[in-house]
């Protein structure tokens, strides 16, 4: 399997190569150049498959020859035991033809889990084969910061630095990145807001000659691996409630556009999929281009499910690929036009997006509304996240006999201020970091400067 980029001029590679580049040398995102694809009899035989020998089937395609099997099989099964539920993604029942899929039974409580503990080992994995080490930098609003060190710690060939906005994530949030003490394990509590964390970690990449020969590797939803262990979940949750035999809908509370295309994959691949709908806050670019071909970046806004709040949603590169037909100068010449003003899609184009996606953009006010009903109609809680993916299901459902599941990407405890909000009383830390409180924290604290972050960098990573 061969992996090509979006804007058509980086050289193809394979998945060891995409997995440890991050981003193409053109600026574009990798996507193969062809998606496996599975027949209904197919899927069907996958019913009733535990999840870690199901995600063996649809990632083994990706991952080609790169992971010799037996240790694929052992890195995806070591992956799955570490979570908390032993169905790992679990459906619950709201209510008619409505169902929840709870992401949230790994280590750190949300839906990341699922990617970054796998990338982790196969990153590992890579750098043992070639005896090389990778420098992780990323920038964390909260819940991949925690989820990425979780699926790193573990590692002798990466060092993992994140950058969080100083006092700006929930105590939870910083808890879960700071009280993970390791050698290789680096938080940076940046004096800015998460932009600036984005545009270090951004600007780092661009220009690397500060690790002196050493390379970064990516962790954010940039890098292919993180939307191949995605597709997974969405196959497991249609198998159980009757596909491939019938259609399901998938309503996805996304920003960055990760978790949803690993949905449009899903249907790409042979899933039955009769609707997936983009569920977003206030920070809406992807209800604008959808509902209006509007693609233009907002003010960023601060909201109650802060897991989405950004502007520019880099996965939506991965489909507009897809929708120009796989001519990656034109998505060139988009993109490089976006960087600088609003751009709006050729309109044949634009209805081919709408024809695939619909979507719904919910205020805070809304989110806790209906955070409150849903508890007093059913007695579950949801996280504000899942509660936006809620309100989209239900406000664009297209044929309610089909059973729509909404993707419930985060444990309600990570997010208090939602919970308190809507009046209802913030739930109890599982059992396995019931203590999280109490745990020693490690952290630094630097100015926001460009070259003071990549000294404190330099001068902690390990040489082999
Ligand atoms: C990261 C995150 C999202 C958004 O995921 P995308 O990669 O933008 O699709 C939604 N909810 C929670 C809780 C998250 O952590």
């Amino acid at each position: 399997m061969k992996y090509i980029s979006t804007r058509g001029d980086a050289p193809a590679l394979n998945f060891e190569e995409v997995l440890l580049a991050g981003l193409a040398s053109d600026g574009g995102l990798y996507v193969p150049e062809v998606l496996p694809t599975f027949s209904k009899e197919e899927i069907a035989s996958w019913a009733g498959l535990p999840y870690n020998e199901l995600a063996y089937k649809i990632i083994k395609p990706f991952v080609d020859d790169c992971v010799e099997d037996a240790d694929l099989k052992q890195m995806i099964d070591e992956t799955y035991a570490g979570f908390n539920h032993i169905a790992v993604a679990p459906l619950k029942e709201l209510g008619t033809n409505e169902w929840v899929l709870e992401l949230f039974h790994g280590p750190t409580l949300a839906f990341k889990d699922f990617a970054l503990q796998l990338l982790g080992r196969l990153m590992d994995y890579a750098l043992t084969k070639r005896q090389e080490r990778l420098v992780i930098m990323g920038a964390t609003s909260g819940d991949t910061g925690s989820a990425a060190i979780e699926g790193c710690r573990h590692s002798d060939h990466l060092d993992i630095f994140i950058l969080h906005p100083y006092n700006r994530v929930s105590e939870v949030q910083r808890k879960q990145m700071t009280t993970i003490i390791e050698d290789n394990v680096f938080n940076v509590a940046l004096e800015g807001n998460f932009d600036d964390c984005q545009e270090m970690v951004k600007d780092s990449f661009a220009n690397q000659d500060f690790l002196g020969g050493r390379k970064l590797g990516a962790v954010n939803s940039i890098n292919w691996a993180r939307i191949m262990s995605q597709i997974v979940y969405y196959f497991s949750a249609s198998l159980a409630v009757g596909g491939p035999h019938r259609e399901v809908a998938f309503s996805v509370p996304t920003g960055n556009f990760g978790d949803i295309f690993a949905g449009y994959l899903a249907k790409q691949m042979g899933l039955p999929i009769s609707q997936l709908v983009v569920a977003t806050n206030k920070n809406d670019i992807l209800h604008r281009v959808i509902s209006g071909n509007d693609m233009s970046k907002g003010e960023l806004v601060h909201t109650l499910s802060p897991s989405m709040d950004i502007m520019v949603s880099s996965n939506f590169e991965r489909l507009l690929f897809d929708v120009y037909g796989r001519d990656g100068a034109a998505i060139n010449d988009l993109m490089a036009k976006f960087k600088t003003e609003p751009v709006q899609l050729d309109k044949q184009r634009w209805e081919k997006v709408r024809e695939l996606f619909d979507s719904y953009a919910c205020d805070d006010e809304e989110t806790c509304k209906l955070i409150e009903t849903v508890a007093q109609e059913t007695g579950y809680l949801l996280d504000p996240h899942t509660a936006i993916g809620v309100a989209a299901a239900r406000e664009c459902n297209r044929d309610t006999s089909v059973p729509m599941i909404v993707l419930s990407t985060a444990h309600p405890v990570k997010f208090p201020e939602a919970v308190l909000k809507a009046g209802l009383e913030s739930p109890q830390l599982p059992a396995h970091m019931a203590d999280l409180f109490e745990r020693e924290e490690q952290f630094t604290v630097l100015p926001n400067e460009l070259s003071t972050v990549q000294q404190f960098v330099a001068k902690n990573v390990h040489n082999d």
